[in-house]
């Protein structure tokens, strides 16, 4: 079992069709496929779209896996951490 070095919640790993892993979370969703949509999912053919995550029941494009990064806080905080935390003392 795969958990999520951040905050401990089960994960898993999903091959696209394209060949790469990637880190999602275990229990398969409906999507609504949608450019702008705030989630990836990897759809049951291995594809990779972005989609919402919720909306009209009749109309959901099909189900899949939600990226995992998409949707933990954890280890999206930590990545930006990484990169804001600088020293500003190099005035002289
Ligand atoms: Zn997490």
């Amino acid at each position: 079992m795969t958990r999520c070095k951040f905050c401990g919640e089960e994960v898993t790993w999903i091959t696209a069709c394209s060949g790469d892993r990637i880190l999602c979370n275990p229990n398969i969703v409906m999507y609504w496929a949608n450019l702008r949509g705030k989630a990836k999912v990897v759809t049951q053919d291995g594809e990779v779209v972005c989609a919402d995550l919720d909306g009209d029941l009749g109309k959901s494009t099909g189900v899949g896996y939600v990226q995992y990064f998409s949707t933990c806080p954890y280890g999206r905080r930590n990545r930006n951490n990484k990169n804001t935390r600088r020293i500003n003392h190099e005035s002289h």
